[in-house]
């Protein structure tokens, strides 16, 4: 358990066994625990030991809040529910469905994972309805000893949504303020299908920068004090990828060796090189397992594609 000089507290999961990649918030009141996105339930041994460390288990976890669904964020949900079913969850109401019946989700899992799924997830357990509590964005939710504000925060995701603690001035924003791993300072937008949305993305960061926080925590991975230059950053780097995806959407099939092997292909070295220089190989790595360059490219090539 790490703890900021705001008094806000983290865990690293030590997700894969490998330090910085996924973190979760722990908030900590006089009502019980609650958690900001537990992870996968293949790192909830990482968990367990964190609390542990902090001198709190997972029967004090009165409420899980999510910012979305994907399962390096939430997939441990259904698992810590069924093992203490007092805990609440709060989740964008697009999400909800697919927390009480996973079934959709895992599908759309697998076509990136393939067979890999279980091994790099674990196992992902349906939430009970009467658990769930669906968010729109605009509520003020009282957890944790804590007054969270709450906004849809889309982009990365349609059902994203980021938490505000206005008395300690953090913001925990998920995957929409991007993936930013120390020692490396490049935040990369993750981009991953099926619904990226640019346009929306930008008005989410907007929505972040109103909040005016000291503290951006990031799921990959912690606090950044510094929101106004992180996000520019970002925003520069979501809209050059997005225009190299353009581009190669764009490029006809006839043009030399242009399929969609040779444009991931290309993407992907595009990608690389906003990295070059800036990280060394072992954070790099680490990069890949946060968000797996490949699937930036899915995601931004459907967004494309999907537009008239
Ligand atoms: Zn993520």
């Amino acid at each position: 358990m790490q703890t900021l000089a705001s008094g806000f507290r983290f865990v690293d999961v030590r997700y894969r066994g490998t330090p910085g990649i996924i973190a979760t918030a722990v908030l900590q009141g006089a009502s019980g625990v609650a958690l900001v996105d537990p992870g996968p339930s293949v790192a909830l041994g990482g968990l367990r030991a964190g609390l542990e460390g902090g001198g709190m288990g997972a029967g004090d976890v009165e409420a899980i809040l999510l910012t979305h669904i994907h399962l390096d964020h939430a997939g441990a949900t259904g698992t810590l529910v069924r093992e203490n079913p007092h805990i609440r969850v709060f989740v964008h109401e697009r999400g909800a469905k697919h927390l009480v019946d996973p079934t959709r989700l895992l599908e759309s899992a697998r076509r990136l994972y393939g067979d890999q799924m279980d091994a790099l997830w674990g196992a992902v357990e349906a939430v009970p309805q009467a658990s769930v509590t669906s968010l729109e964005g605009g509520e003020t939710l009282a957890v944790g000893g804590r007054e969270l504000r709450v906004a849809h925060t889309p982009g990365h995701a349609s059902h994203h949504v980021s938490y505000y603690d206005a008395a300690s001035r953090v913001a925990l924003v998920g995957d929409v303020a991007g993936v930013r791993l120390p020692p490396s300072s490049v935040a990369l937008p993750p981009t991953p299908p099926p619904d990226v949305d640019v346009e929306a993305w930008h008005e989410s960061v907007a929505r972040i920068r109103a909040w005016q926080p000291d503290t951006l925590f990031l799921t990959h991975f912690g606090p950044f004090t510094t929101p106004g230059p992180h996000l520019a950053d970002l925003l520069d780097r979501l809209e050059r990828l997005a225009d190299v995806a353009r581009r190669l959407v764009a490029e006809p099939t006839e043009a030399a060796d242009t399929t969609d092997a040779t444009r991931q292909e290309r993407f992907v070295t595009e990608l690389r090189r906003e990295l070059w220089g800036h990280v060394d190989e072992a954070t790099l790595t680490r990069y890949t397992l946060a968000v797996p360059f490949e699937h930036c490219w899915l995601g931004l090539a459907r967004y494309w594609k999907k537009r008239p």
